[in-house]
């Protein structure tokens, strides 16, 4: 999935290589191409999933591509002018078409930052902060700019408003970002009354931790027909699903490997996420030789052959999908009991959503890694989203023959806090994690490469690392 993919105008993608983003997160994803269709969204997400850019990019594009107002005078030059005739300035209410309320300063900052990052080349576009603690004066300078983007927090921003400083009738899009933390700091009247001076007719999206509650009420109240977008929290936490990651060599001991895995027993149907369609395609073949029963799926495919796809899987009839994760998005198929990485996600989230594929409807699943030993890092960041460790194992005939978590000379100590340390082992104290029962193969116990990353001192009793955690 490229940016290009999502609609945003060429202006803005260059603005996101230049700033390093090489793929949408997850969030991204889904909310980019609803918000540029001008739906209402409502979004349950994290900070660090990526949301700043969901709700701003597809603003940006959007504010971009309306017509620009007739060249009339800024606030700031009609107060000019009014000098220029010896004229008492009056001044004129600043206008914005986009309007983000945060809870806090460090948010609202934050936002504006990433936004001027964004629209880097679309030069008509402005945003400004407005925010409690900020003098007076230099608010007024911002406001008189009549910026298009307003990023604010909701008590200032009432100030500015009652005393005819901002005018929200040409509003078109609201945010509300972090809208759950905004109510529990108490600013539920100052969003109302915010709300209610604009149009009806504006776009609204609301992001939040939660979707529940009270935040839930305000959310339909001030939504229209939205699109829900669920995020999966990395308090999610999957623990009916036995996660395992298995190191391989290379290619050919990875093929070796899943097919060994898919043998297993206790497999009734899985599902294989490789990063590319391409290999989605060319391992369902090869599957198929072997006598599995499998099907790719992926975007290059017409919607009519997904479906049909999916049906088979639901059928049965297809015993294993191997799928890129957008095409795997929302498969519900309580049958599927194990879950293949042959190829590591991009972003942590999109595990989190792979993994979920199993263990629905109550049931226990596995989530399977096979892992280039290059790839510890990837690993790692998994770990820290989901704070969760992922144990090694290694299968009898099928050993890496470099150990995957073979010691490191530099390596340092993970970045777990003791308090995040689910295993309770001590800090130097030896802690395999028993190997589990995802393959049903055979397997060495407590092999060198059968260590979980458990303590906050990775260093086991023999001073050998056991983690892949640091690389
Ligand atoms: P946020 O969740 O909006 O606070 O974003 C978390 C961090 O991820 C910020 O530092 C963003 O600059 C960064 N970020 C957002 N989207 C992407 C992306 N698609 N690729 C790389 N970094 C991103």
């Amino acid at each position: 999935m490229t940016f290009e993919a999502l609609g945003l105008n060429t202006s803005i993608i260059k603005a996101l290589t230049d700033a390093g983003y090489t793929a949408p997160t997850p969030v991204q994803q889904q909310a980019i191409p609803a918000a540029i269709a001008g739906k209402d969204l409502l979004v349950s997400s994290q900070t660090g999933s990526g949301k700043t850019a969901a709700f701003m990019l597809p603003s940006l594009h959007r504010l971009f591509a309306i017509e620009p107002a007739p060249a009339g005078k800024t606030p700031n030059q009609e107060m000019q002018a009014a000098r220029a005739r010896n004229e008492r300035p009056r001044f004129k209410a600043a206008q914005p078409k986009m309007l983000v309320l945060t809870p806090t300063r460090e948010l609202a900052l934050q936002v504006t930052t990433n936004t001027d990052k964004y629209s880097v080349n679309l030069r008509r576009i402005k945003a400004v902060s407005i925010l409690g603690g900020m003098p007076y004066p230099k608010q007024m300078q911002l406001l008189a700019k009549n910026p298009e983007i307003l990023v604010a927090t909701p008590g200032r921003l009432i100030d500015h408003m009652e005393s005819g400083k901002i005018d929200f009738s040409q509003l078109e899009i609201l945010v509300l970002d972090e809208a759950d933390r905004m109510l529990d700091m108490g600013f539920i009247d100052d969003i109302e009354k915010i709300v209610a001076a604009t149009p009806d007719n504006r776009q609204t999206m609301l992001f939040s931790a939660t979707l529940d509650g009270v935040v839930g009420n305000m959310a339909r109240r001030i939504t229209k027909d939205p699109q829900v977008i669920q995020i999966m929290s990395a308090a999610n936490k999957h623990e009916n699903i036995t996660q395992r990651v298995h190191f391989v060599d290379d290619l050919s001991h990875k093929n070796r490997l899943l097919d060994h895995l898919l043998r297993d027993e206790s497999l009734d149907q899985a599902v294989v996420f490789t990063a590319t369609k391409r290999d989605a395609d060319t391992i369902a073949d090869r599957l198929n030789i072997a006598g599995f029963s499998a099907a790719a799926l992926h975007g290059d495919m017409h919607q009519g052959a997904r479906n049909r796809t999916l049906d088979s899987l639901r059928r049965g009839s297809v015993k294993i999908l191997i799928a890129t994760d957008v095409a795997a998005r929302g498969i519900d198929v309580p049958t599927i009991t194990h879950v293949f990485n042959y190829d590591l996600p991009k972003f942590p989230e999109d595990y989190v959503h792979r993994i979920g594929r199993t263990g629905r409807a109550g049931r226990n699943g596995h989530a399977i890694s096979l892992v280039n030993h290059a790839e510890g890092m990837n690993v790692k960041r998994i770990e820290r989203f989901t704070k969760q460790l992922i144990p090694v194992n290694v299968v009898e005939g099928y050993e890496p023959k470099k150990t995957g978590s073979a010691p490191r000379s530099s390596a340092r100590p993970g970045g777990w806090k003791p308090g995040d340390n689910r295993g309770g082992a001590k800090p130097g104290q030896r802690s395999f994690s028993k190997p589990g029962s995802s393959s049903g193969a055979p397997r060495r116990e407590g092999s060198s490469t059968g260590g979980g990353y458990k303590g906050s001192n990775p260093r086991s009793a023999d001073g050998q690392r056991r983690s892949y955690g640091d690389r």
